[in-house]
């Protein structure tokens, strides 16, 4: 896979502000590369644990950064820059106008369910496992991926 231009920043120098221009709001982080794990130390003090969130669209997105009381700076970690990594991926796949496929939705009486177009349907198995992901809080927007099971 081709490196994101974060991720060459995050190799040139040990710190850097990751500014995301287009997010509603701008989010800003200090990397501490040496450091893999938080809570870093600001003001003399350990930084704590804060949820933020942030969306694009009807995607919502809650992450952890590490914050200093005193001055109120941000700090992520390595583990946390992976995980607002993948929203940032998400939300560009949803800029690009990905393919869209419209389903009716089924009811069977107990179960709700969707059927695969017949294009996309030659790939999968009765073993495959289904992964969804939730997207938003209100439970309208999923990620579904097809694992297909090692026999
Ligand atoms: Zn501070």
């Amino acid at each position: 896979m081709k490196k994101s231009k974060y991720q060459q920043e995050l190799e040139k120098e040990p710190y850097y502000n990751l500014k995301e221009g287009d997010l509603g709001e701008e989010a800003k982080f200090e990397i501490n590369k040496d450091s893999f794990k938080g809570p870093f130390k600001c003001h003399g003090k350990k930084t704590a644990l804060i949820e933020k969130k942030t969306s694009y669209g009807d995607l919502e997105f809650s992450y952890n950064v590490w914050q200093c009381k005193a001055c109120k700076k941000e700090y992520v970690d390595m583990e946390q820059a992976r995980v607002y990594e993948k929203f940032l991926i998400m939300k560009k796949f949803l800029m690009e106008n990905p393919i869209t496929i419209e389903r009716s939705m089924n009811y069977d009486g107990k179960a709700f369910f969707f059927r695969f177009p017949k294009e996309l349907a030659s790939n999968l198995h009765k073993e495959d496992l289904v992964d969804i992901k939730l997207l938003s809080t209100d439970g309208s927007m999923f990620l579904v991926e097809i694992k297909h099971r090692h026999s």
